[in-house]
């Protein structure tokens, strides 16, 4: 259930609102746009709806949620959100490029990189610590010096960092040096570290499943809501399908209806869905065009030596023209993207 309130309705009516919302045995969700407040009911919403709500004053109407995704829907917030880290913004009319390598290897080279992305304009630093790779044998990253390293340069060039968590035992430890906390593909069917995340309080990046759907995409995203955090930012980072001339297969109208169906920002991953860096700009121009808020890419300076996903690595400069082009292109694209 939603209950809307009437322009202008007061504090006290809306205090009044959730407590009799409390009261019913559910929790309130209360959501203030510039013109309406939405308070959500999460429980039970038989009690809630068998309240007369016409009745009380300030209220204009109550109905129901009918997504399942009920804090995720644009019904409960119709504004789209912003997630702003360390001064930097994501959602709203913004672009935020997000970079770095896919792993943090060694000192020198996360240095490198993070110059790199930061003077080509990234706002939000990248590197993987816990690495999720198909083969045991593969490198799996560098655990906590990885996260400290990550935070360290992230400090230096003045980027919040995002970092991958595996694991429920990875999540306060990551919070001690990363901005976001980021769930990957093949967790994000991971309920208990969904909830785990919900409850650490920082911003997290959700990607989306190899092979899910945009609506299990968005309940995955209400697990971590209904812990208690509002700060989910949705990736498309591709899915697999019967092709495979790329590694995955970008689904690049997965931004707008994500953009239709939800007020949490989204944003894609090109070097993902590509496998090889020549796709990587045209994946990144594609998933601007489409509406996203943002991205997240892949960027080496030495994509040779790179011990993780070195051929959809970007070297430096085509990552810095790609950006140029990107902005380019989101400066036509906002004048039609749903807010
Ligand atoms: C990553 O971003 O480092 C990563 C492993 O991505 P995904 O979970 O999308 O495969
Ligand atoms: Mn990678």
């Amino acid at each position: 259930m939603i209950i809307v309130l009437k322009p202008g309705a007061s504090e006290a009516q809306l205090k009044h609102v959730v407590e009799r919302i409390e009261a019913a045995g559910c929790r309130a969700h209360v959501s203030c746009g510039e013109e309406l407040t939405i308070v959500g009911c999460i429980g039970d919403e038989a009690r809630v709806e068998r309240l007369n709500w016409s009745t009380v004053p300030g209220v204009e109407r109550a109905e129901r949620i009918t997504k399942p995704y009920k804090l995720a829907s644009r019904q409960l917030q119709p504004k789209a959100g912003v997630i702003e880290v360390g001064g930097v913004k994501i959602g709203g009319g913004t672009l935020t490029v997000m970079a770095g390598p896919c792993t943090v290897e060694d000192r020198k080279m996360l240095f490198d990189a993070a110059a790199a992305v930061k003077k080509a304009g990234a706002g939000i630093l990248r590197g993987g610590a816990f690495k999720p790779r198909t083969s045991p044998y593969d490198f799996q990253g560098l655990g906590e010096e990885g996260l400290r390293l990550l935070q360290e340069a992230g400090r230096k060039y003045g980027m919040p960092v995002v970092t991958e968590v595996r694991t429920l035992a990875h999540v306060p430890l990551a919070c001690r040096y990363a901005d976001i906390l980021q769930v990957g593909a093949r967790n994000m069917q991971n309920y208990d570290l969904l909830t785990e995340v919900g409850r650490a309080g920082r911003p997290v990046l959700l990607k989306r499943g190899l092979s899910a759907t945009v609506k299990e995409l968005l309940l995955a995203a209400e697990y971590v809501l209904a812990a208690g955090n509002r700060q989910v930012i949705l990736c498309e980072r591709g899915i697999r399908t019967f092709e495979t001339a790329t590694r995955f297969t970008f689904d690049v109208s997965a931004i707008p209806v994500l953009k239709a169906e939800t007020h949490l920002p989204v944003i894609f991953d090109p070097s993902h869905a590509a496998g090889q860096w020549r796709l990587v700009a045209p994946l990144a121009r594609a998933g601007v065009a489409a509406g996203a808020d943002g991205l997240i890419v892949e960027v080496h300076c030495d994509p040779e030596e790179a011990k993780c996903d070195g051929d959809q690595a970007l070297r430096p400069d085509v990552f810095a023209d790609t950006v140029k082009d990107l902005k380019a292109i989101h400066a036509v694209v906002c004048k039609h993207a749903r807010r």
